[in-house]
C-alpha cells in the first residue's frame, strides 16, 4: 500500500486523532503526525499503522509553538511531500467558570485551540498540493455548550468554525478545501470519566467512537468531497438538535 499522497495530522498519537492516522493511512496515505508528549503512543501507532502495510511519521511538535510546528511541517515534507491533506486536530479542554477560569488556562487554550490551529494551516500552505484538503477539528459546542463551565473552549471551537470561512476564501483560487469536523461526545481520554453521563444526554444513548469522526475526515479528504468547503459539518448522534 506505497503511495505519493501525504497527510500531516497534527496531534495524532490519541483519540480521534490517532482515529485520523490510522484511516487515512488505510486510505494509501502516508501520514506524517505530531504529538506534544505522548512518546510511546505515537510509537506504537506508527509501528501499528506500518503492520498493516502503510506508512506513517511520528513527529514531536507542541502546537502552542510556531517554531515547533513549523519544524514539523518541515520534517514531514521532507520525508514524503508536497501535503495533499493536513489535518488540525491537536485541541485541549480545561473546565473552569467565568471568573474562575486562570490566565495561564486561558492563554494555553487559546494557544492550542486557535492560534496553533491558524499557524498550523499557515505553516502548510506553501506545502499543499492545488487540489489539496484542509481539515479542521473543532466541536459541536461551537453552536450549543450544554453545560457550564465550557466558555473559553466553547470560544475556541467558534474561532475555529469562522477561521475556515475565510481560509477556504483564500484557497479557494488553488482547488483547496477547507473544513471543519464538529464531533460531539466521544470516546477519548479528553472525556474520561464522563462517557456514561455523555451517552446518557445523546439522542442514541451512546458516545461515538474515534472511527466514526475519522470516516468523515476520510471523507472530506477524498477527491469527491472536492466541492464542500467552508463548513463546519456536524456529526454528534443528534446532540444539537
Ligand atoms: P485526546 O485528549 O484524546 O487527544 C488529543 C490529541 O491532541 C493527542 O494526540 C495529543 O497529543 C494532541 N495534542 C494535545 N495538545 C497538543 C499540543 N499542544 N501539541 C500537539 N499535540 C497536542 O483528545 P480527543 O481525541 O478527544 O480530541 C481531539 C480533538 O477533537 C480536539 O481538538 C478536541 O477539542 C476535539 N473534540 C473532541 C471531542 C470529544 O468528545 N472527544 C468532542 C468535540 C471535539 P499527546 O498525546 O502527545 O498529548
Amino acid at each position: 500500500m506505497i503511495s505519493d499522497k501525504l497527510a500531516l495530522v497534527l496531534g495524532g498519537s490519541r483519540g480521534i486523532g490517532a482515529a485520523i492516522v490510522a484511516r487515512l493511512a488505510r486510505d494509501g496515505h502516508a501520514v506524517a503526525f505530531t504529538y506534544a508528549s505522548s512518546e510511546d503512543k505515537a510509537k506504537a501507532l506508527a509501528v501499528s499503522v506500518a503492520a498493516s502495510g502503510g506508512r506513517a511519521l511520528p513527529i514531536r511538535a507542541d502546537s502552542a509553538d510556531p517554531v515547533q510546528i513549523c519544524d514539523a511541517v518541515a520534517k514531514a515534507v521532507e520525508w514524503s511531500g508536497p501535503i495533499d491533506v493536513v489535518v488540525v486536530n491537536a485541541g485541549i479542554f480545561t473546565l473552569g467558570r467565568v471568573g474562575e477560569v486562570e490566565l495561564e488556562d486561558l492563554d494555553r487554550m487559546l494557544s492550542v485551540n486557535v492560534r496553533g490551529v491558524y499557524l498550523s494551516v499557515q505553516a502548510a500552505v506553501p506545502h499543499l498540493k492545488d487540489r489539496g484538503r484542509v481539515i479542521t477539528i473543532g466541536s459541536n459546542v461551537a453552536i450549543r455548550t450544554g453545560m457550564p463551565g465550557a466558555s473559553v473552549y466553547q470560544m475556541t471551537k467558534a474561532a475555529v468554525a469562522g477561521m475556515v470561512k475565510g481560509i477556504a476564501l483564500d484557497l479557494a483560487p488553488r482547488g483547496i478545501t477547507v473544513n471543519n469536523i464538529q464531533p460531539g461526545p466521544t470516546d477519548t481520554d479528553i472525556n474520561a470519566g464522563a462517557i456514561g453521563m455523555l451517552a446518557d444526554r445523546s439522542p442514541l444513548k451512546r458516545v461515538a467512537s474515534p472511527d466514526e469522526i475519522a470516516g468523515l475526515a476520510s471523507y472530506l479528504a477524498r477527491e469527491e468531497a472536492g466541492y464542500v468547503t467552508g463548513a463546519s459539518l456536524t456529526i454528534d448522534g443528534g446532540f444539537t438538535i
